[in-house]
């Protein structure tokens, strides 16, 4: 055993139950665990209801004494939840991985000052393809020049709520950064109807909703004549839930200050 003690915000959602799952393999302790308040699990056993037996760690829904007591908590739940726990994890010095995803300027801003308090990783992908798939889509939108137009294709199960996918916008901002460009300016999200041609320079997203898919990627550089594809297929939510408690290995000790996945894998940005 590690010994490192985790707690678990969101842990009832399909993340926060992974996460106990995984827990066990990284060798890591839970030691307090959350739900939102009128939730259903509030009161039961967070490795029972992760399907691993019970563990005697029941989930509540009082924030304050999990970061009060836990070395690292992690946090998949939805952005007003993420925000609330950034802000607290200020207050009690606690470490945070945030996998969340779909946050807007002000709730990354209210993370980046907690960030000044406490260490935070923040990725919207925890995988390590998705990682190393980023630097790569940077080199390539930095080699390629504009004749190459850049597409992002994602897939996910029908119970997301968000899109484009955190991931397909973080590859955009990868692209984007490649190209030295903000991706704000040049991002095209939802094309329907009479559009106009394609602008040269832009970043198109389409998303695909279905199934269970726990996460599809495809970066389309296209060319005339030829194209590029890169892809992703996420075949299980294990994935993201390993990443997240590799970075909550590694964030232990470090100073306050935001941090990403590539800091947590030793790739280069
Ligand atoms: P989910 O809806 O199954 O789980 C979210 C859980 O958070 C729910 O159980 C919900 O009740 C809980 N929650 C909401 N508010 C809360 C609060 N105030 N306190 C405690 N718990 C609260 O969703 P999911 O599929 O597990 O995904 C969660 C988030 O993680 C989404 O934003 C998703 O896009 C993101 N995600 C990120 C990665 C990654 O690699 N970074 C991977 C998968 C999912």
């Amino acid at each position: 055993m590690s010994g490192i003690g985790i707690g678990i915000v969101g842990a009832a959602g399909r993340m926060g139950q992974m996460l106990a799952r995984e827990s066990r393999a990284a060798s890591m302790r839970i030691v307090g665990a959350t739900e939102a308040p009128g939730s259903a699990a509030l009161g039961k056993d967070v490795g029972e209801l992760a399907g691993l037996g019970a563990i005697g760690v029941l989930i509540g829904d009082d924030p304050l004494p999990l970061f009060a007591s836990a070395d690292v908590v992690l946090d998949f739940t939805a952005p007003a939840a993420t925000r609330r726990h950034a802000e607290i994890a200020a207050q009690a010095k606690c470490p945070m991985v945030i996998g969340t995803t779909g946050l807007e300027e002000e709730d990354l801003d209210v993370i980046a000052r907690a960030a000044q308090h406490t260490p935070i990783m923040r990725a919207a992908n925890t995988s390590m393809g998705v990682t190393l798939l980023m630097s790569v889509i940077r080199q390539m939108a930095a080699s390629l020049d504009e004749d190459f137009d850049i597409e992002i294709v994602e897939m996910h199960h029908r119970l997301k709520v968000d899109a484009p996918s955190g991931t397909a916008l973080a590859l955009g901002e990868a692209a984007a950064a490649g190209r030295k460009v903000k991706l704000a300016r040049v991002a095209d999200r939802g094309r329907d109807g009479l559009t106009g041609q394609r602008k040269r320079g832009a970043i198109g997203f389409a998303a695909l909703r279905g199934g269970n898919v726990p996460g599809d990627h495809t970066v389309i550089f296209a060319a005339d004549d030829e194209r590029i594809e890169v892809t992703h297929r996420a075949g299980n939510r294990a994935i993201f839930a390993r990443g997240a408690l590799k970075a909550a290995h590694w964030i232990q000790g470090r100073k306050p200050g935001l941090y990403s996945m590539n800091d947590v894998l030793g790739i280069a940005g």
